[in-house]
């Protein structure tokens, strides 16, 4: 029997790219073949990095829709951009790689991500199977699949998704409680909230919803419902290539002269952006520590780079600071102590992987979940928390640094989830064999 070929669709931000290439590479491995759909704008911006990527993946590039100078972090405009664009055009790209190698080439399965549930609609229409992959917690994906009824219990407002009143919750069985107004669509808008009552319905189109998650780490979302399927960690062999943009690599070997467990590692993912005062204490915060810090600070967006100012009395001279870090390698290296994160789940994932304590810095959207399981559930992390004016202090920078670092059990507790959760991935682990009953599936 041919392998199964796949047409890979992620949402063009780098949250969703990565997870769904680091899947795609999984497959490949696995003997499938993939066809990895990406936009012209993100293929002009990431040549470099595509080209280093290897072969095992066959690239493709459409328009987005949008004109080159248009904002691309306005993400409502580019969900409807998509929309309208895509489907004639993934058509057409459809029946030519059909039409070209024969049988053999013929998509047989799209996988796709959040905010595309459309293209599983589209596919279904074409009789082509479909699955999903969501590039964050399995309980925010049940949280979202749980709008019907948090709208019929009165839960939520049905127009703006917004906390009817203050109170705790327990979305799901073995879950941590929650503030509604911590829903992951509650800091989005009304819009966002709108576009995912719609994009939850089109999902159903996709046979399998697969999470990076394992079934120790999500227990309740996961016995929820059976096309949830944990296929997790998604880990590589080889880091270098398992990313969009390029990464400083100078930063490793700045690590490679610190002692085991010595380093502060500080990064807040792809998209969250620091306010200028509260990025003048963080490095006040990181110039207190007796430690040395590695801290990611991602080229400003504003023109006179307001953003990224650095306060007086910021020397920085035990730190080291990237623009873009290879983060996995980061997460992995020995001289790590703990992570500062903003709870993105593939950092969460990542930093798991390493067995790393965090410190947990939320921004938005699912990343007050993310930091309750750190926090609650698994123990593995402490949060930082604002002072009356709404800002993360230096003092409080040090203080729970210090608290993490200095916490043996916590670390034992690090090390313990971190063997449960890369057992999942080995031969014969839960994450491998669901892995396994999804390929055989596509070659149905
Ligand atoms: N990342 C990286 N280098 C950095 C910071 C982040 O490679 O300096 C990667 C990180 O490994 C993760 C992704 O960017 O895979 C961030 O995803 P996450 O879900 O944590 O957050 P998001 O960017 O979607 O908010």
């Amino acid at each position: 029997m041919s392998p199964p070929h796949f047409l890979v669709i992620p949402y063009p931000i780098l949250g969703h790219m990565n997870p769904l290439l680091q899947f795609s590479q999984v497959l490949a491995k696995h003997g499938c073949k993939i066809t990895f759909l990406i936009t012209e704008f993100n293929q002009n911006r990431m040549k470099n990095a595509i080209e280093n990527l290897g072969t095992q993946i066959n690239f493709v590039a459409l328009p987005d829709g949008l004109d080159p100078e248009d904002d691309r972090s306005d993400q409502p405009k580019v969900i409807l951009s998509l929309r309208n664009t895509l489907p004639s055009k993934l058509h057409n790209l459809i029946q030519n790689i059909n039409a070209s190698d024969g049988d053999d080439s013929k998509i047989t399965c799209l996988v796709i991500s959040k905010n595309m549930g459309w293209a599983l609609e589209f596919g279904h229409n074409l009789g082509i199977k479909g699955a999903l992959m969501w590039p964050a917690s399995a309980t925010s994906l049940a949280s979202f699949e749980s709008i019907p009824t948090l709208i019929h219990d009165r839960i939520i407002d049905p127009e703006t998704g917004l906390p009817t009143r203050k109170q705790e919750i327990q979305l799901l069985p073995n879950s941590p409680m929650m503030d509604t107004a911590n829903l992951p669509w509650c800091s989005l808008g009304k819009n966002f909230f709108l576009h995912m009552v719609e994009d939850t319905q089109s999902l159903k189109f996709g046979e399998w919803w697969l999470c990076n998650t394992t079934c120790e780490l999500e227990p309740g979302a996961l016995n929820r419902w059976p096309r949830f399927l944990p296929i997790g960690p998604l880990i590589q062999s080889d880091t270098t290539k398992s990313s969009f943009w390029r990464e400083d690599t100078t930063c490793v070997d700045w690590l490679d002269q610190h002692p085991p467990q010595s380093v502060v590692y500080v990064s807040f993912g792809s998209l969250a952006i620091v306010e200028p005062n509260q990025f003048k204490e963080l490095a006040l915060g990181l110039e207190l520590l007796n430690k040395p810090f590695l801290w990611v600070v991602r080229p400003s967006t504003d023109s006179n780079n307001e953003n990224n100012a650095y306060p007086d009395g910021f020397v920085g001279s035990k730190g080291k600071i990237v623009e873009w870090a290879p983060q996995k390698k980061i997460l992995n290296h020995p001289a790590i102590a703990c992570f500062v994160t903003h709870c993105g789940w593939n950092s969460i994932i990542e930093g798991l992987c390493g067995g790393i304590p965090f410190l947990c810095w939320p921004f938005f959207s699912d990343q007050f979940i993310n930091r309750s399981y750190i926090c609650d559930v698994w123990r593995v992390g402490v949060g930082l928390d604002k002072d009356e004016n709404g800002v993360i202090s230096k003092g409080e920078i040090r203080k729970k640094v210090e608290q993490v670092v200095g916490n043996e059990d916590m670390k034992a507790r690090s090390l313990k989830l971190k063997e449960l959760t890369l057992d999942n991935s080995a031969e014969g682990g839960q994450s491998s064999k669901n892995l396994q009953k999804f390929i055989n599936w596509a070659k149905d």
